[in-house]
């Protein structure tokens, strides 16, 4: 199965995302990683990657982004299929969506206990700031194209708050679900 990330920072997205990795059996791959992976590069993307990740934005030259993501997934690993956590994340990256999405999962959580989960983490680019930015960015940039992916009918909205366990079955039961419906239109 190939299938879709979502939500903000502090949601636990992540954690679901690698559980449910696990469970399938299919590679994870972290949109956010991949790029923290190139930061210390010493050419023109990695700037404009380090600026993103000081400031909170996105990565403002969608096509880095772009770029980093395909040359991941054209890897023979990810020909059956994966967990891609962080990507898409504007209308740009929609435009440029692996082929074969079978599911979009969307883990929200208030903002509150995202920013107070978030402080926890204690990740070198987590300051209050960058936190409260990057909520920003997600409410403004990211939360309008879920429409796209409820339009097509593959969106499943999770709530992430109660505990990891409980949102693992959530997320387990509707990965069921899907199942059951494919082999019932086979
Ligand atoms: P995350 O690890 O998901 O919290 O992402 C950390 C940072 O990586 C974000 O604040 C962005 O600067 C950058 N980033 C992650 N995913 C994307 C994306 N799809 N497009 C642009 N920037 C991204």
């Amino acid at each position: 199965m190939k299938i879709i990330f979502l939500g903000p920072q502090g949601s636990g997205k992540s954690t679901q995302a690698k559980m449910l990795a696990d469970y399938l059996s299919v590679p994870y791959v972290e949109m956010g990683q991949l790029l923290r992976d190139k930061m210390n590069d010493t050419d023109q993307d990695a700037k404009v990657i380090r600026t993103a990740m000081e400031t909170g934005t996105l990565v403002a030259d969608n096509k880095i982004t772009i770029r980093t993501l395909n040359q991941r997934l054209s890897k023979p690993d990810y020909a059956k299929g994966f967990i891609l956590d962080g990507y898409p994340r504007n209308d740009e990256q929609v435009r440029n969506l692996p082929e074969g999405i079978d599911m979009v999962f969307y883990i929200n959580i208030p903002d509150d206990e995202a920013v107070e989960r978030l402080l926890k983490r204690g990740r070198t680019d987590d300051t209050p700031e960058v936190i409260r930015k990057r909520l920003e960015t997600y409410h403004q940039e990211t939360e309008p194209i879920l429409s796209y992916f409820k339009q097509k009918g593959i969106l499943a909205e999770i709530d992430g708050t109660p505990s990891i366990e409980e949102v693992d079955a959530d997320i387990k039961m509707r990965i069921k679900n899907f199942k059951n419906n494919e082999a019932q239109n086979a």
